[in-house]
């Protein structure tokens, strides 16, 4: 069903417009959520270190230290806990790794440095920040998780810090867009496409304060305490035009298959006939480690959770299947296991769409990481 609410466009639907129209497309028709864990850690690690901006420190005198680690590690664990009920309550994800917590601290440390070099300071041990130290940083935050949206609501993105950039003398000379990322550091510059959201933030923010001093955007590495500043022009005439293009409609966008856009990460292969047709053509259908397939199940066998199932080609554009009468045999196990079992206790019949399953092997492998969903193929005239 298309959302009838008013449309606007964020960076992360822009980006997912210009890997592939009809990813942008999947993505708005209320089809079962994906999640991960590397989600999940990084937004537990946001939400912390708001959490730790907008504490609380009156009452607490200047000079005490020793607070930082145990008020940053309580903001985390509940924030985590938040997280890992979400995740669960998310219908398409993997196992939870609860081993992962220790990467979310270390992160939520990377986010700290950042903020505690804003002021000046760096090398310092976290349990040597005095009150007085972070109230310091404090005011210098002008807004903390602010939604950004320009005037007539057309684009819009979720702002993780605004920060006051001062001079030695403690007078302002402009205003700081920290986007906070728990993912992989840059290699010499920012992704183009991370380059552009950040752009975009700092874009609507001047568009929308006609006084607005100089604003720098900068993505904020936890993992190494890195900045990178977000260079190049403007970009709301660009963000315009693929609003008007991402207009909610019943008819599905133009597909780009290919390796970039289907080979990357798409979450809505089991409703998109493309891909398939595309492997198929290119003679890379069911051939290595995490790979997608669309197969019938003949048999399956819960004890030793190994199925028997048939591979099966495109016999048309619309998305529907030709037998090929090769047959595999594919052990199931974790979230696999379970969701495939949820499918065949409902009485799901018909094809079914493995999604990253290990073909590289003669027993193919279905583990906690893949997607085990109903063959549904949206055809290019949308849903019957
Ligand atoms: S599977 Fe490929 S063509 Fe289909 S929506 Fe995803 S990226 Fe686009």
């Amino acid at each position: 069903m298309v959302e009838e609410r008013k449309h606007s466009l964020s960076p992360s639907a822009w980006n997912r417009y210009e890997t592939c129209p009809r990813m942008y497309w999947l993505s708005r028709q209320g089809l079962p959520k994906k999640t991960g864990m590397a989600a999940s850690l990084g937004t537990a690690v946001h939400a912390s270190i708001e959490d730790l901006l907008q504490i609380d420190l009156t009452g607490r005198g200047p000079a005490e230290s020793n607070w930082l680690l145990q008020e940053g590690d309580t903001l985390l664990r509940k924030r985590w806990e938040e997280e890992k009920q979400l995740f669960h309550e998310t219908p398409r994800h993997p196992n939870w790794k609860e081993e992962k917590y220790s990467e979310a601290q270390k992160q939520q440390k990377g986010a700290i440095n950042m903020l505690l070099d804003h002021v000046g300071v760096q090398g310092l041990a976290h349990e040597r920040v005095t009150v007085a130290l972070w109230k310091k940083i404090q005011s210098l935050v002008i807004a903390v998780e602010g939604e950004l949206v320009t005037k007539d609501g057309q684009l819009m993105g979720r702002l993780d810090l605004l920060l006051a950039n001062v001079d030695d003398a403690g007078n302002l000379t402009g205003w700081l867009v920290a986007d906070l990322k728990t993912g992989k550091p840059p290699q010499g510059k920012l992704k183009p496409e991370v380059n552009r959201q950040l752009r975009m933030y700092r874009d609507i923010l001047l568009s929308n304060n006609e006084k607005a001093p100089p604003v720098q955007a900068q993505g904020w590495y936890t993992d190494t305490s890195s900045k990178w500043d977000a260079i190049g022009e403007n970009v709301l005439e660009a963000a315009y035009e693929a609003w008007s293009a991402t207009q909610p409609s019943d008819t599905p966008l133009d597909p780009t298959p290919g390796q970039s856009s289907c080979g990357g990460f798409c979450d809505w292969k089991a409703w998109c006939p493309h891909w398939w047709t595309w492997r198929h053509e290119n003679k890379s259908l069911h051939k290595g480690d995490f790979a997608d397939g669309v197969v019938l199940i003949h048999q399956y066998d819960e004890g030793r959770s190994t199925a028997t199932v048939e591979e099966c080609v495109p016999r048309n554009e619309f998305g529907e299947i030709e037998p090929t009468g090769e047959m595999r045999t594919v052990r199931f196990d974790g979230r696999g296991k379970e969701s495939l079992e949820a499918l065949l206790d409902a009485g799901h019949q018909g094809p079914l769409f493995l999604g990253s399953a290990m073909m590289n092997r003669d027993v193919w492998r279905v583990g906690p990481w893949c997607d085990v969903l109903p063959w549904a193929p949206i055809p290019d005239s949308g849903r019957p």
